[in-house]
């Protein structure tokens, strides 16, 4: 056994597979935005797992949801009924103005669902020839880690050594309108993309561009399918990005802060006419719906309800990007992004993401670095006005220094 941060760090050097490359701070127990190290070294957690914590670490609210049902029970798999599954999808499909919800695990799942869904869609509804289906997605996409998923990346890095890769799948750079209506043909299915395309760098298309894809997708019956894992459930200071952009999109992908940081939650969510295509049988997971999943989704469908989550991240949102903005021409090329969430483009001639992330750590900041030169701030809703300045005090110095 070992309690020292240099023995967590050759743990899982040694047995622990080398898919990631984490800051080397070894974390022990959070509390709302902040984050405790195993020597008692306090952060500022500006990452919030990726959007994942977007209520804080420990929430009561979601954690009493989740000890209460863990007294109860935990698992039944979906060859049973059980009684969070139904207020959970209730709840979840009034918050997006939907009828129904298939209820998956991680992201990636939720995202293969919906392909499945719209192919089905395509064939049955729509009556596009047997396996010819043809889902658009955008150049700079990042939708998660499977197999047909990285087909359509066109990150090498993701990509590289993986295939063969699935067919089925045409990709137009992001905020093109015209590309994307010229790539439409009769086998189109879906066009599939993140309202703000996170992984990239926070990268927000022009202003009409997702009322232009809900007009194109509605003149030519195809889906419109809003990956909003990253940015919904309050992160843009909204329930949705889609919503700051005044559109509803057929589907919604929904999963990271859907689990409250406690257990992997994802959804697809769309009406019956859609999501109806699916029959006993055709598609499933065993964890899918579990009752504890279950009760703590709804407890976050709850936090959403009052709108007290989407207005702070909105007010407290734009006091970071106003406050960040004034480092641009300080070491700071570009800041992008909308509520609670900014892509910082630090000059790539001062230094890597990566460094300015080895530095904020030291200075009591987690941050983490999307590509390249990019870092992205995610603080979790609840950190306080001074919380953010701290970070943005923080990032001032770390540009000085170098
Ligand atoms: N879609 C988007 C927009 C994401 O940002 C992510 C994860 O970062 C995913 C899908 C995949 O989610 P998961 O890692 O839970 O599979």
């Amino acid at each position: 056994m070992t309690s020292t941060a240099t023995g967590f760090l050759k743990q899982e050097h040694d047995h622990a597979a080398h898919n990631y490359h984490p800051l080397e701070v070894v974390v022990e127990k959070g509390e709302g935005a902040w984050v405790t190290d195993v020597e008692g070294r306090r952060y500022l957690d500006c990452l919030a797992a990726y959007s994942a914590v977007n209520f804080g670490h420990g929430h009561p609210a979601l954690i009493k949801a989740a000890k209460d049902q863990l007294d109860r029970i935990t698992l039944t798999s979906r060859a049973f009924h059980n009684d969070q599954l139904g207020p959970f999808v209730e709840a979840l499909a009034r918050l997006a103005k939907k009828d129904m919800v298939l209820p998956m695990n991680t992201g990636a799942e939720a995202v293969e669902s919906a392909i499945k869904i719209a192919r089905a869609w395509g064939y049955r509804v729509k009556g596009v020839p047997a396996n010819e289906a043809t889902i658009i997605v955008m150049d700079g996409n990042f939708h998660g880690r499977t197999t047909t998923i990285i087909s359509f990346s066109n990150d090498e890095q993701a990509r590289a050594d993986f295939g063969p890769f699935t067919p089925g799948f045409v990709s137009v750079p992001y905020g093109d309108v015209s590309a994307l209506a010229a790539a439409i043909d009769e086998t189109t299915v879906a066009v599939l993309v993140e309202p703000i395309q996170g992984e990239a760098g926070i990268v927000v298309p022009p202003p009409a561009y997702l009322q232009a894809v809900r007009e194109i997708t509605r003149q030519h019956n195809v889906l419109f399918i809003a990956d909003e894992i990253q940015s919904g459930l309050g992160r843009t200071g909204a329930t949705f990005q889609c919503d700051n952009a005044d559109v509803v999109p057929d589907l919604y992908l929904l999963g990271k802060a859907l689990g409250g940081g406690i257990v992997p939650v994802s959804a697809v969510v769309g009406n019956a006419d859609i999501l109806g295509v699916l029959r006993p049988g055709e598609h499933g997971s065993t964890f899918g719906g579990n009752p504890l999943a279950a009760a703590v989704g709804r407890a976050v469908v709850e936090l959403l309800e009052t709108g007290e989550m989407q207005e702070r991240a909105r007010s407290l949102g734009d006091r970071l990007q106003a406050s960040l903005s004034t480092l641009i021409g300080r070491g700071v090329l570009a800041v992008r992004g909308a509520g609670l969430w900014a892509g910082v483009d630090i000059d790539p001639a001062l230094a890597t993401g990566r460094e300015v992330c080895e530095r904020l750590m030291e200075r009591g900041v987690l941050v983490k670095d999307t590509h390249g030169s990019t870092i992205r701030f995610a603080p979790p809703i609840v950190a306080s006005a001074e919380d953010l300045d701290f970070a943005v005090e923080q990032l001032e110095a770390v540009l000085m220094e170098l």
